[in-house]
């Protein structure tokens, strides 16, 4: 589908979607939330286990396209043993970069979903992740859907 971008990002996504990392339950979580993309069909869960304002552990499980379970992948693989505020700055870049296509900062193999901003339809699916890690870190219990967010 991102015939225009670079072969190596789509590899990445793909790597993520067939092998995603941190796919399974965590028993000791401290928290969790829930995130729904009805437009693609996107489901998923995430389990935070933290440490103060540290994540020490972080997974996820959940069904949906290529594109959200990369994201969830590459979320958790960036989060596990960083702080709340380094998720939280990290969400604003994310969100820019899949809305704009821009790159700020240093945001590492997340880099993969700029071009997703291309593709409108697909912006919810790799954002939702993100969504729900920032509804898991604000401790609410309600799911996410990105059918009550501005994406
Ligand atoms: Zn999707």
């Amino acid at each position: 589908m991102f015939d225009d971008i670079n072969d190596l990002y789509q590899q990445v996504i793909l790597d993520h979607c067939k092998q995603p990392r941190n796919f399974h339950e965590l028993p000791q979580a401290t928290c969790s939330a829930q995130g729904h993309n009805p437009l693609c069909g996107d489901q998923l869960k995430l389990f935070l286990s933290l440490d103060g304002e540290k994540i020490s552990d972080i997974s996820f499980v959940g069904s949906g396209c290529c594109i959200s379970k990369a994201s969830a992948s590459l979320l958790t693989e960036f989060a596990k043993g960083k702080t709340k505020s380094d998720v939280e700055k990290m969400f604003e870049q994310v969100h820019e970069m899949v809305m704009s296509g821009k790159v700020l900062g240093d945001v590492g193999k997340l880099a993969v979903f700029a071009g997703v901003h291309k593709y409108p339809a697909r912006v919810k699916c790799a954002i939702l992740s993100w969504h729900a890690v920032m509804a898991a870190l604000k401790g609410e219990s309600k799911p996410v859907s990105t059918e009550n967010e501005q994406t």
